[in-house]
């Protein structure tokens, strides 16, 4: 199956709070995506593994996903190794995309990096013909986009998620475990405090001033965004 673009994420619901709207929006367009999460989340303090499947599975149903797969490897342990790279690279091969999402180069949590690292390396290495990975042919996709997580960094595209934020913000709160809920008797963490959320929104809303759209998702590639037609800007 040929996708549109792969979605990478270190852990399940990083995808739905970067790019999430931007996945809406390629649904919208009639745009194959997949989601590809690289542990279970399985090391969080809220939630297991299983809970987290399911919530997983409800939140990629939400944004139309194609397909969700996961790398299997642990959480708190993306190593930055042979094996993992060629995950990433059967993957990438298996499914064909133009485009890949993957979280920038700067993180606070060492797995977002390595995320990045694998990824980012995954789509130069799939193109190499002499490098085998059993039936599969070699292929590069066009394009990758690095998404925001925990820390900032001067955008070269944004895109305008306004008539997605709705859908967004409903996969996000698929994670039921992860986010505030009044009545769960898990440990607080960062995220799970009601401020968190605000703040996801507020920075949505944020990036929308800064693209002059009421609600935009920040990207940064290697290569500006170049249009070929001035019709094309918002
Ligand atoms: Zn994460």
């Amino acid at each position: 199956m040929k996708l549109y673009a792969l979605a990478f994420g270190a852990h399940p619901d990083d995808v739905e709070m970067s790019c999430g709207g931007t996945l809406s929006m390629l649904y919208r367009h009639g745009k194959p995506f997949g989601i590809v999460d690289f542990t279970r989340g399985e090391m969080g303090t809220r939630g297991n593994a299983a809970i987290r499947a399911n919530e997983t599975k409800e939140a990629a149903k939400l944004l139309g996903a194609d397909v969700r797969l996961n790398l299997g490897v642990s959480d708190s342990n993306i190593e930055l190794n042979r094996k993992n790279l060629l995950k990433v690279v059967e993957v990438i091969r298996k499914y064909q995309p133009e485009i890949v999402f993957a979280p920038y180069r700067e993180e606070r949590h060492p797995d977002h990096i390595h995320a990045h690292q694998l990824v980012n390396d995954a789509f130069f290495y799939s193109g190499l013909k002499k490098l085998k990975t059993g039936k599969l042919a070699a292929y590069r996709p066009r394009r990758a986009f690095y998404y925001m997580q925990h820390r900032s960094f001067i955008p070269t595209m944004y895109v305008d998620i306004s008539n997605d934020f709705d859908t967004k913000v409903a996969a996000i709160k698929a994670h039921k475990s992860q986010f505030f809920n009044p009545s769960s008797k898990d440990p607080e963490t960062m995220l799970s405090t009601p401020e968190f959320m605000e703040y996801l929104l507020g920075r949505m809303r944020y990036h929308g001033r800064m693209a002059g759209v009421r609600y935009a998702e920040p990207f940064w590639t290697h290569e500006a965004v170049t249009i070929t037609n001035f019709d094309a800007i918002i």
